[in-house]
């Protein structure tokens, strides 16, 4: 190529490349900031992408021990020449959200929840000892302090996730941990901790590797009244969290859009 040639395809290219970089600023303040208020363009920089969500099968332990979701065969490629299911599940079932609606009168539904607050850093607080030791180990704000004095102050608008480590569990009876008296046993969070990220810092959802936000023996779900009834999200049964960095990578959480709902099973991945 001549070096006009170079120049003006070099020159081509530059200019689609700041067309595209204003048309996605442009279109993430549409889409993203609520209030146009925040249009700030951001640089999103990674070496991978880590799938954070357990594949979903009929037989995903959920909460209550019913199965996660039936599925029957509405149309087969044998008969139809092509596939389609139809499924029937509980609104949380495998690696999914709360919404606020969930445990509250009148808060967000799942639909409601802003792309904003899905798209944001994600600050991994590791609990793995404790919970190795206690099954109904619970974060406590001294948790977030040591984790804070280590990996400095929880960012901005974050989601925090325990890695409790329990979704090395998955397909062994220890994941629900459920005793002759079924009460179940997981670590989650302690209201102390979800009362120090709603009062101290800005933090836009909360995420555990376990079937609940609260922890295994709870009978009161404090910590989903405390922390959803705030209007934030929870994620429930996350995979993976092992493989980010307590800081520094970009949770992407893909809460689906029913209408109204109270949760539901999403896509959620984190760039690192
Ligand atoms: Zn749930």
């Amino acid at each position: 190529m001549c070096h006009v040639c170079v120049i003006e395809s070099v020159k081509a290219r530059m200019d689609r490349r700041s067309f595209f970089r204003i048309a996605a600023a442009g279109a993430a303040a549409a889409a993203v900031a609520p209030s146009g208020a925040d249009a700030q363009e951001r640089t999103l920089r990674y070496r991978q992408v880590v799938d954070l969500t357990h594949t979903l099968t009929p037989d995903f332990p959920t909460y209550f021990g019913t199965p996660a979701y039936a599925r029957e065969m509405a149309f087969s490629w044998a008969k139809d020449k092509f596939n389609l299911y139809n499924l029937s599940y509980g609104e949380h079932a495998g690696t999914h959200f709360d919404a606020p609606f969930h445990f509250s009168a009148d808060g967000q539904s799942v639909d409601q929840i802003p792309l904003d607050k899905l798209v944001c850093p994600i600050a991994v607080v590791d609990v793995r000892s404790k919970a190795a030791a206690d099954a109904d180990y619970r974060v406590t704000p001294d948790d977030l302090k040591a984790f804070e004095a280590k990996n400095g102050r929880i960012p901005d608008g974050a989601c925090v996730a325990m890695l409790s480590g329990w979704d090395a569990h998955l397909g062994t009876a220890k994941f629900r941990g459920e005793d002759a008296a079924k009460t179940l046993h997981f670590p989650g969070f302690h209201l102390e901790a979800i009362d120090f990220l709603a009062k101290e810092r800005n933090v836009a959802g909360i995420a555990v590797d376990t079937l609940s936000l609260d922890h295994g023996p709870s009978k009161d779900f404090a910590v989903h009244y405390a922390w959803l009834g705030s209007g934030r999200y929870g994620i429930e049964a996350v995979a993976n969290l092992a493989a980010l960095p307590p800081t520094g990578a970009t949770l992407v959480a893909g809460a689906p859009k029913f209408k109204g709902s109270s949760g539901g099973p999403g896509r959620v991945m984190a760039f690192v």
